[in-house]
């Protein structure tokens, strides 16, 4: 194992890694907003309930003021009054007792007259502006002395209610603490549990909102009729144990999640550093293997030479696509010897091909690196001699990158064109380069790329690049071979257009070089 291996390989541990942890954190941090919105969407739910009752009970009480403070001829406390009083509470679901106060007595009530009335006793009685209405939160009165009331009065008339009656909303958690808040007088009508002050004053856009000031997650919903806003408080541990409930059933997948992860980089790394090495032991032990797809004349229908395509076959019997390995081989300087295997392959494969079909071509792929070096024209004299074929049997195909480097390459082609053997440019118009350097070369082919043909017959504005290359390769006097031809339809445009070659599924797949031979015959 050599040390930039161990470097590469430390890189691949690290990064596969990386990758598996991101599912999981990401399941934490799910968990933690997931446990938070429970807490709030709980919180909210208390504080409208709370709102709903307070609502229900400010809407009954005023109605029931408005009633006495009509129906008064003179003496607050007629027996009139007190009759209508005991109505207003029997008919209510939250008025204890109406009456009316003066002085901060109570002179009368629904159970009738007081004497000299009853004292209220509260902290300072608040007068709320806007309607003249008085509120005594955390009243008392003497028949009741353990109870404290809301009393709300105006014009004298009173409401009297339990102070709990709103907060009263059925079974809620003990650590749940509620109120509900007058913001005009800054005042709580009632509370349950720890309030802080300052909650209720926190900005309330649209009408609700939540917040946490570091100890509490607060939830705030401010009355549409009437100046009151209700909380429902919860300490923040609560949320946090909603969070790990939530990420008890979470995190596990995330785990799983993160490790399937992690171990796929990890192979797929690993398979991508160990790749050269597999390689080259792929040449030793003759792994690699050709398939010839078919090319036809598309004037006559028939097949009239075949282009090489590479697969290798790994011992457990998978086959790795040349997409996958052509590149690995060209960054790790094996191109050259894999295009010299596929040129032994070919001569090894032909046999007899070019003695029973003398008209009959193979094409080959040449890379960079295969352009720029003479030993390439070397193994293609080597090939003709070995089969007996003649320069008309072998096509080379090299790619518009193959032919960047233009001075080197040149030679080579010159080479090559001197043995006798056409040169077909492959993939034109998917690279970078410009149509100048196809003037500059000597080609005799070009090969109209896959995903040109696939715009054909679609009739989109991209269609329009392949009908410009067929024109560029006609004035250039290159003859043409479509790649991937799918369709009939594709087929009879590009015949229409006077492309006279193609391959593609349409015609015929990949295939050996025996069912190459009965293809043919
Ligand atoms: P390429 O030279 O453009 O080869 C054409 C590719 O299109 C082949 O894929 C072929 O199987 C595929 N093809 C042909 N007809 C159709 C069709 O109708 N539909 C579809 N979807 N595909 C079609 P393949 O064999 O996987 O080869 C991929 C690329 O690998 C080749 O592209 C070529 O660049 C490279 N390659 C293959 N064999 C060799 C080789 O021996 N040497 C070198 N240097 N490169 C090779
Ligand atoms: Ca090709
Ligand atoms: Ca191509």
């Amino acid at each position: 194992m050599d040390l930039n291996f161990q470097a590469r390989l430390t890189v691949a541990i690290c990064a596969s890694v990386a990758v598996g942890v991101i599912p999981i954190l990401l399941s934490f941090t799910l968990a933690q907003r997931q446990g938070r919105q429970i807490e709030e969407d709980r919180l909210l739910s208390y504080a409208r309930n709370v709102l709903f009752r307070s609502e229900r009970a400010t809407q009954q009480l005023y109605a029931g003021i408005d009633r006495l403070a009509r129906a008064r001829h003179g003496d607050p406390c007629a027996p009139a009054q007190i009759a209508l009083m005991s109505e207003i509470d029997l008919s209510s679901q939250d008025i204890q007792t109406m009456g009316y106060i003066e002085a901060g007595r109570l002179l009368c009530s629904s159970m009738g007259l007081h004497g000299a009335g009853l004292p209220i006793s509260t902290g300072t009685p608040v007068t709320r502006g806007t309607d003249g209405s008085t509120l005594y939160t955390r009243a008392r009165l003497p028949i009741a002395p353990d109870i404290t009331f809301i009393i709300v009065a105006r014009n004298g008339y009173a409401a009297v209610m339990h102070e709990a009656i709103t907060l009263d909303i059925g079974p809620s958690p003990d650590h749940v603490s509620m109120a509900t808040y007058s913001p005009g007088s800054k005042t709580f009508r009632s509370q349950r549990g720890t309030i802080k002050p300052a909650w209720a004053e926190h900005p309330l856009i649209g009408g609700q909102t939540t917040f946490d000031d570091g100890a509490h997650l607060v939830a705030l919903v401010a009355s549409q009729r009437f100046p009151t806003v209700t909380l429902a408080a919860t300490p923040l541990s609560e949320v946090h144990q909603s969070s790990r409930q939530v990420a008890k059933f979470l995190v596990p997948f995330g785990v799983a999640a993160g490790l399937a992860l992690g171990l796929l980089a990890f192979l797929m790394a690993r398979r991508q550093m160990g790749m050269p090495a597999l390689l080259r032991a792929a040449l030793k032990r003759g792994e690699l293997f050709l398939l010839y797809q078919p090319i036809m004349d598309l004037q006559s229908g028939r097949c009239i030479g075949a282009e090489a395509l590479i697969r290798w076959r790994q011992p457990d019997g998978t086959i790795v696509p040349p997409d996958v390995f052509i590149p690995v081989a060209e960054k790790s300087g094996l191109i050259q010897r894999v295009t010299e295997r596929v040129l032994e392959i070919v001569a090894a494969d032909a046999g007899s091909l070019f003695a029973m079909h003398p008209g009959f071509h193979v094409s080959v792929n040449l890379a960079a690196a295969d352009l720029k070096s003479h030993r390439t024209v070397e193994l293609l004299a080597q090939l003709m001699h070995k089969t007996g074929a003649k320069a008309h049997n072998i096509l080379v195909e090299a790619t518009e990158r193959g032919l960047m480097d233009a001075d080197e390459v040149r030679q080579v082609i010159d080479a090559i064109h001197a043995l006798g053997i056409e040169v077909a440019v492959d993939d034109f118009g998917t690279g970078y380069s410009s149509l100048s350097y196809l003037e500059t070369f000597a080609l005799d082919y070009l090969k109209i790329d896959k995903s040109f043909v696939d715009t054909l017959a679609t009739g989109a504005a991209t269609s329009q690049v392949a009908v410009h290359i067929i024109e560029m390769a006609k004035a250039l006097k290159l003859r043409m071979i479509a790649e991937g031809v799918e369709t009939e339809d594709q087929a009879r445009l590009l015949k229409e257009r006077g492309v006279q070659f193609a391959q593609g599924w349409l015609f015929a797949r990949p295939m050996p070089m025996a069912a190459l031979l009965s293809h043919i015959a």
